[in-house]
């Protein structure tokens, strides 16, 4: 048996390495929700599996949307096949191919879901544009070395849309575009958006490599983008230069989706990113304020979790293998550090100020240091648990834990950073490690998998320290206060006020939530419901648990305001003594009950402060690198 199933993959192999498979997407029916694929492939006579891709790169978890797959038909020698569905892998299709035939064809119609939260298998599309992945329009044989595997695409664009991606063109002809035939993985690897309302712009050449932000919208105004953006997308590109000094893509694409009815977040990949936020993104300033870290996140990426990428998060070291399951414990490397060298970034290119930095690390700072789930949950099972965390659902965060990994990576990371600059007296700094561990040749996209020993010793070669010692504590924590010594060590301090920041208005107004985690300890949605609660909060000893809705604040209809002014003057009446509780009408189900919040401490909200004994190391930080 393992003699023979050794033959047919070598035979596989051999048999798909030859002409490339030849696959068809009709896009015409996108603002209806519907791919139409066509996928012809050679085969030889006997048993066959073809397999949906189900483990995402980038996605950590196995969100491959084969539910919406329909349709699936597959011919041979002129006759239909029966296929069969293994009933433990359901990505798995059997068929059995007769005598004479050596090719199949294949259709089936991909279901792009409405408006669903998610990644790319949420919403994607809506009348006027529509995101393509390529992982959900294709099949491949089981056996077949995805690197290896060839495929020429085209694609029918609808009528008066235009596009953009990274996957090389070789023609067009109205609106059919014709692919270069690329691999499996290079092709799961370059997405593609298109829209009615689409504008390509040039962010330069730099390193060799050229640069395009790739804009589909919802509508033509959301495309009028102000030039000084621009200029700070076109910072960003040489600010990736200067950091890491050398660049692992042919050309890179930002494929910025401006769309309020498809799933907002970003997805990195070698050369390009798939990265959706709302319609008004680039023409709002506040809304711009809280994205403005989403590209440099995703570009950084390129660098940190595609061409260096932890073992766990590929099959034996290959990059494209889809139905094998990923290890994320080193995400809080592949995510973490993203998060901080992207959070740094923004900075570094304009898009964000410095002062905007600091409220948006006191933010993250504020939520980890209150987070009651590290009591029981150390840092690194956040990142063992990634596939399931993701899809966890916002409520009872403060004990589950969320996705920790990304925020607390900001905290241990410009830690390395403050500790590395402190013992080498300024002469070193986290750059120099990500000159050493992400730089290198460049050129075309390369994968070099690394582990936690690597990370050590990279660190090492810039700094010796006890790197293994400091991460270990840190990813093993069960200490009820977050890693606040980065902050501490670069001249701050993290304080809280009677002040909302502009960033945290920003915050709130964005997420459609009032925050008054650290107060009486709840977030609260515009209509009342309860998002969340804080493990010991003022709210929680009150009884009230997320979900709920306040429908009264001490007896008068709840407004976001009622409620802020309610707890704002708390703090007047302490001074007082006329000390009462603020009465919450809340209602759970069916039922109506009033909830006494025993608090005194009027509106808490996090900033940092300078701390001036110790030079402020933010400040070098975040400042323009590039010349
Ligand atoms: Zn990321």
């Amino acid at each position: 048996m393992r003699i023979a199933a050794v033959i047919t993959l070598l035979f596989g192999a051999a048999l798909f390495a030859q002409t490339p498979l030849r696959l068809e997407v009709d896009a015409n029916d996108a603002p209806r929700r519907l791919f139409h694929v066509r996928l012809s492939l050679p085969a030889t006579p006997g048993p066959m599996t073809l397999l949906c891709p189900q483990w995402i790169p980038g996605e950590h978890g196995p969100t491959g949307p084969v539910v919406n797959l329909v349709g699936l038909k597959i011919q041979g020698g002129g006759q239909t096949l029966k296929w069969k569905r293994d009933d433990v892998n359901l990505y798995a299709f059997h068929i059995d191919v007769p005598a004479g035939v050596s090719t199949l064809d294949v259709a089936f119609d991909y279901i792009a879901p409405a408006e669903a939260e998610g990644f790319s298998s949420g919403g994607s599309t809506t009348s006027e544009l529509a995101v393509l992945s390529w992982n959900q329009l294709v099949l491949y044989p089981q056996g077949a070395d995805a690197d290896s595997l060839q495929l020429q695409a085209s694609l029918k664009v609808p009528a008066g849309w235009r596009y953009g991606t990274a996957l090389p063109i070789q023609s067009e002809s109205g609106n059919d575009v014709q692919f270069q035939p690329a691999s499996l993985t290079t092709l799961i690897d370059s997405p593609l958006s298109m829209g009615a309302h689409y504008r390509t712009i040039d962010l330069g050449n730099d390193g060799g490599a050229p640069h395009y932000l790739n804009l589909a919208a919802d509508s033509d105004r959301a495309l009028e983008v102000d030039p000084k953006i621009v200029d700070e997308y076109k910072n960003l590109v040489k600010e990736t230069g200067a950091l890491f000094g050398s660049r692992h893509y042919r050309d890179y694409h930002f494929l910025f989706t401006l769309s309020d009815h498809v799933a907002h977040f970003g997805l990195e990949h070698h050369e390009s990113s798939d990265d959706r936020y709302s319609e008004r993104t680039l023409i709002d300033p506040e809304i711009q304020r809280v994205a403005a870290d989403l590209l440099s996140h995703e570009f950084v990426h390129s660098w940190n979790g595609k061409f260096r990428r932890p073992a766990g998060l590929t099959s034996d070291g290959k990059d494209g293998v889809y139905d094998k399951p990923m290890k994320g414990d080193l995400l809080w490397v592949y995510e973490g550090l993203t998060q901080y060298l992207g959070e740094i970034l923004a900075p570094r290119s304009g898009l964000r100020t410095p002062e905007d930095f600091r409220d948006s690390l006191a933010a993250t700072a504020a939520d980890l240091d209150n987070k009651f789930g590290r009591t029981w949950r150390p840092l690194a099972d956040t990142a063992v648990s990634a596939q399931i965390l993701y899809g966890a659902g916002g409520d009872y965060d403060n004990y589950r834990r969320d996705v920790d990994y990304y925020p607390e990576g900001t905290l241990i990371w410009l830690e390395v950073d403050a500790t590395i600059r402190q013992l080498s007296k300024g002469a070193k700094s986290l750059d120099d490690f990500c000159r050493a561990f992400h730089g290198g040749a460049g050129g075309a996209p390369a994968l070099k998998t690394y582990e936690f020993s690597d990370v050590v010793a990279a660190l090492n070669s810039v700094q010796p320290y006890d790197w293994a010692a400091f991460l270990n504590e840190r990813l093993q924590s069960t200490s009820p206060r977050a890693p606040l010594g980065g902050i501490e060590k670069s001249g701050w301090k993290l304080t809280y006020d009677s002040v909302r920041s502009d960033f945290w208005k920003a915050l709130e107004s964005e997420g459609k939530v009032s925050d008054l985690s650290y107060s009486i300890g709840l977030k609260v949605r515009e209509d009342g419901t309860v998002a969340d609660i804080q493990i010991g909060s003022p709210a929680q000893k009150a009884g009230i648990a997320p979900s709920m809705r306040i429908i009264a604040v001490n007896n008068r209809q709840f407004t976001p305001t009622v409620l802020r002014e309610a707890v704002a003057k708390t703090a007047s009446d302490s001074k007082t003594a006329d000390t009462k509780p603020i009465e919450l009408l809340i209602k759970t189900g069916e039922y109506y009950e009033t909830h006494r919040v025993e608090y005194q401490g009027g509106e808490r909200y996090p900033h940092l402060t300078r701390d001036p004994s110790t030079p402020d190391l933010l400040f070098e930080i975040i400042k323009a690198h590039a010349q």
